[in-house]
């Protein structure tokens, strides 16, 4: 007799090379991906991160669906907070920035009656703990830490071998700003 199957999950993927770095460890279930990534400051950079997500699930064999980009109504979401975030992503404009895309992927895990969990939490520059604060506001939402057993190594392994763009700031003007690049 098997075990009882474990439910496919819709994964919240915010780049390729921290998908890349969370796949591996979900080969037992059937996985969804979703690019919901309104917070990054502009179209091209969008459209280039999303490119990267479609080689990893093409290589994966993996399901993509995307959230269309809205940065206004990410701008209006984080409005008054634009500059209290702090570098890394830590402080209460990313805490706000987490909600927004986890609120519209929880959106589409109801639609599709799947549990969720996001590829936010294999960076180390990002507080699990708030992530899962805000995860939990959704009954569907699975706290899955990516960055247990050196998640992030992996995603820099991984991202290599796979020949991923690397970004070199979090996606947000701000945090463009800061990264000096
Ligand atoms: S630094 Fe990153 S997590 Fe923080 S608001 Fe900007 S895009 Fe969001």
């Amino acid at each position: 007799m098997g075990g009882e199957e474990k439910k496919p999950l819709l994964l919240h993927i915010c780049c390729g090379p921290c998908g890349s770095g969370c796949l591996p460890r979900l080969t037992d279930r059937r996985v969804v991906l979703y690019y919901s990534n309104s917070n990054i400051a502009t179209r091209e950079e969008y459209e280039k991160r999303l490119e990267q997500v479609r080689i990893l699930a093409a290589y994966w064999q993996t399901e993509l669906l995307t959230d269309p980009y809205d940065h206004d109504a990410w701008l209006r979401h984080i409005q008054t907070l634009e500059n209290a975030g702090s570098f890394p992503e830590k402080g209460p404009r990313c805490t706000l920035c987490f909600g927004f895309s986890l609120q519209r992927t929880a959106l589409m895990a109801e639609q599709m009656g799947f549990p969720f969990a996001t590829t936010l939490t294999v960076s180390p520059h990002k507080n699990s703990c708030v992530i899962f604060d805000e995860g939990a506001k959704y009954p569907l939402f699975e706290a899955i830490d990516f960055k247990k057993k050196d998640g992030f190594l992996l995603s820099i392994r991984e991202s290599t071998r796979l020949g991923l763009y690397r970004q070199r700031f979090c996606g947000c003007e701000f945090s463009l700003a800061a990264s000096g690049s």
